[in-house]
């Protein structure tokens, strides 16, 4: 059978490499990281290709995959509510899914510790060159290195990510810590606050031990935040130490002074609940918000999937349901290709014909909803869509939930146990 060498061993390349091996390919996946990625990650917003799609790698999906709330609500800066809406959706966290699509791999396939470096193609193979001099050969490569892809960077220079023009500051606070008023307010929704060119949603996740009893759950929050490009996000890419991290400043390295200053803006800004929660957090970390638009996925043996491929702001709440929906058609065009004669190349292309220009709606629809967050609107699009998308009823309506979701009574909908957890 053919042999599979992906880069990248977090969501998007554990996808494709179960979709793969359930399609009898060999698999490798390389993963630069030393030690496990488990414990890291926040929360995600689950749409049901996503789940179809953790079916498909063999995970299994049942009730506690996540916690399911019923609708939306947004709060006022004195608590009170100013609107809400219903939006069944089941809310999950990033750890979750990772053991998700590690568990259905056999260990002896996911190498931790490998860094690719640069790939080769020969005319009937490719081959990973990685940093510790090692090499594999095979007959397919999946760059599922991110948004900082080596793969990318070197097969395509030209496509990097763009910086939005805001961050996100984000955190999880334990259930158990909170008020009643404050676990009353917000565990029960998808919420909301807006205070002027801002935004700070939050929803409750699966707390330790992937538990989604009540009482030891998790908030998840995230607040979308202006910051220059020029002189505030550099400072704030310091660490306490005077070093820089352009690529993102790892969550225990950010200068206390940055998040002093985030607590002081949250009594000041958001509501009372959101507020305690942002106070609350284990330890809150901020992550520059980029776009990111590749203009080809597949280069001969090799293919982008993911967040190598595109990344899109995440208003969407798309990132992971896009990485597996990318590894499922690159799965089904290459076993197609392969099976009918036609070969990798040509099942690569198929996949690329598919999901390119997905992805480009995708962050499309992502750059309207953020526009109103962005320090600087340069253009009449940016600042008609920042004037639609800043009102309580569309920011309920259109974050991450699908443009069709309420038009399109044929969408697959959520499983039927959600509406009973
Ligand atoms: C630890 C972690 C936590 C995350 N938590 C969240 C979250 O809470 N919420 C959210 O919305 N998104 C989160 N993300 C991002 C989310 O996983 C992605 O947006 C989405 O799932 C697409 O995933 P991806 O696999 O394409 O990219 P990523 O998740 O970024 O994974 C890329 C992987 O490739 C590895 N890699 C990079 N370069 C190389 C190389 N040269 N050789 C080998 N391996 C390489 C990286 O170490 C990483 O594991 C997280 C990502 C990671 C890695």
């Amino acid at each position: 059978m053919p042999r599979a060498l992906i880069a990248g061993g977090s969501l998007a390349g554990l996808a494709a490499a179960n979709l793969l091996a359930r399609r009898g390919f060999d698999v490798d996946v390389f993963e630069r990281t030393e030690t496990s990625l488990e414990g890291r990650g926040a929360g995600i917003v689950t749409h049901p290709e996503l789940l179809d799609g953790l079916e498909a790698c063999g995970a299994r999906v049942d009730p506690t995959v996540g916690v399911y709330v019923p609708g939306r609500v947004t709060y006022a800066r004195d608590g009170s509510v100013v609107g809400t809406r219903d939006a069944p959706q089941i809310l999950t966290s990033w750890q979750r899914l990772y053991w998700l699509l590690r568990e259905p791999l056999p260990d002896a396939r996911y190498h931790l510790g490998r860094r690719l470096e640069r790939v080769e193609q020969t005319a009937g193979s490719v081959i990973a060159h990685f940093s510790d001099g090692s090499r594999e050969t095979g007959d397919l490569l999946v760059g599922a290195d991110g948004i900082r892809s080596q793969v990318r960077a070197q097969l395509l220079p030209s496509a990097v990510p763009q910086y939005a023009g805001y961050v996100a500051w984000r955190g999880l606070t334990a259930e158990a810590s909170l008020s009643d008023a404050a676990r009353e307010a917000l565990f029960c929704k998808f919420a909301f606050c807006l205070p002027e060119s801002e935004q700070m949603l939050g929803y409750p996740v699966a707390g330790q031990r992937n538990s989604v009893a009540p009482g030891t759950r998790a908030f998840n929050f995230v607040w979308y935040r202006p910051v220059d490009e020029c002189e505030m996000l550099p400072r704030m890419l310091i660490d306490a130490s005077g070093r820089r991290h352009d690529a993102g400043i790892p969550p225990h390295l950010i200068d206390r002074k940055w998040i002093d200053a985030m607590y002081a803006d949250a009594d000041r800004l958001l509501s009372p609940q959101f507020a305690e929660v942002v106070r609350k957090a284990d330890q809150p970390f901020f992550q520059p918000i980029f776009d990111l638009v590749s203009p080809r996925l597949a280069f001969g043996r090799v293919a982008l999937i993911g967040d190598a491929a595109f990344v899109a702001r995440p208003h969407v709440g798309m990132g992971v349901a896009k990485a597996v929906s990318d590894a499922l058609a690159l799965a089904d065009s290459v076993s197609a290709s392969w099976s009918d004669g036609r070969g990798i190349e040509a099942g690569l292309r198929d996949y690329e014909a598919m999901r390119q220009p997905s992805g480009v709606a995708i962050v499309d629809r992502a750059r309207q909803l953020g526009a109103y967050m962005q320090a600087q609107l340069s253009t009449p699009e940016q600042r008609a869509a920042a004037a639609r998308y800043r009102t309580p009823e569309s920011v309920m309506a259109e974050t991450a939930l699908h443009a069709d979701y309420w038009t399109n009574p044929g969408r697959r909908r959520l499983p039927a146990w959600a509406g009973l957890a």
